[in-house]
């Protein structure tokens, strides 16, 4: 017991030098990226324009998954990435094709090989990303709102610190704007159907499709040994957007999802979480606000009027963004869409 007491006071020790965060793993400050350190050579990168990332330090190379909105972010990310390892960055993972995960790509060079589903690189190539959602109504359509915004308040303001502090914001919101411009949609140049393994010296790296769900071709990045898995935004720690969704393929998957032996989910938005319980509330969820949008439909609705209505506040304890009655419409009207399609086959 001595020497084991004697392990765990170094290893403390040892994390002296970092920052202790609300779930205790040691932390590493970059630039723009915290870096949370949750197992040996497994990071968990947040505080970048996107998702949130995940870097992992091989013996010999880095690979990282995904990439955040712009190049800018993912140079930031690259940059930062400096401050926890040496070694080059080989291998990128899109978890799935959305641009927060994925506009980064062509910030890498020749040198890093993109993997992902075979449907990230059919989606990036063929569905004209830019022009379509999410990013239209998150990105194309919002910054140029806020800048507008900004501008008449900027105008109308006469005490100076707060005009000074508003010009801030208006500066921000433009290089915003100007980071998207240089989006340049970059598919994976590696794709996998349903599984591919990279044997990184003892570390084992698992790329598994489980099922469609939140679009119809999302990775998890398992790591059997250290018992962590990286969802993207097939398991948020909240709840995640589903505008591309398969909803009851979806259920399924995270049923998948729970049957891998693992005891930390690493997500593409929110915080890491342990509990597979609330993989199961995220499944309630959709099952419920399937149902309940698809009995609003039925009584002839509109899909703007149902994503007003439909009344999920029952799972508000696991899921507190939920506010009050009302669901993100570009779900609901893919949920229409989605019953549409069922009901021609
Ligand atoms: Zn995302």
């Amino acid at each position: 017991m001595k020497a084991r007491a004697i392990a765990v006071l170094s290893a403390i020790l040892i994390a002296m030098p970092f920052a202790a965060t609300a779930q205790n793993y040691p932390v590493t400050q970059g630039k723009t990226y915290k870096f949370e350190k949750v197992a040996d050579g497994v990071y968990y990168a947040t505080g970048g324009f996107g998702s949130n990332n995940v870097v992992i330090v091989n013996d010999q190379d880095v690979l990282v998954v995904d990439d955040g909105t712009t190049p800018a972010a993912a140079r930031a990310f690259i940059e930062d990435i400096k401050a926890i390892t040496n070694k080059p960055i080989r291998y990128v993972v899109n978890t799935h094709f959305h641009y927060d995960h994925t506009d980064g790509n062509s910030a890498f060079g020749p040198e890093v090989q993109i993997i992902a589903h075979e449907y990230v690189r059919t989606a990036i190539a063929t569905f004209d990303v830019l022009n379509r959602e999410p990013f239209i109504t998150s990105q194309k359509t919002a910054v140029p709102a806020r800048i507008e915004a900004l501008t008449k308040q900027i105008a109308a303001e006469k005490d100076p610190q707060k005009k000074a502090a508003l010009q801030k914001d208006l500066a921000a919101a433009q290089t915003n704007w100007s980071q998207l411009q240089e989006i340049k949609p970059t598919p994976p140049n590696i794709t996998y159907s349903s599984k591919m393994v990279l044997h990184k010296g003892a570390r084992e790296i698992q790329l598994l499709f489980l099922g469609r769900g939140h679009t119809g071709g999302d990775t998890v990045v398992f790591l059997p040994r250290e018992r962590i898995v990286c969802t993207g935004d097939l398991m948020e720690s909240r709840l995640a957007y589903m505008g591309d969704a398969f909803f009851d393929e979806w259920v399924a998957t995270l049923g998948a999802l729970k049957n891998l032996d693992f005891a930390l989910v690493l997500p593409g938005h929110g915080v890491p979480f342990g509990d597979k319980g609330l993989i199961t509330a995220f499944q309630g969820y959709l099952t419920d606000v399937t149902k309940k949008v698809a009995d609003l439909r039925a009584q002839g609705v509109t899909a703007e009027e149902a994503a007003r209505r439909v009344d999920l506040t029952s799972h508000q304890k696991d899921f507190p963004q939920i506010t009050g009655p009302g669901a993100d419409v570009r779900g609901v009207r893919r949920i229409y869409a989605w019953m549409d399609e069922r009901a021609k086959k």
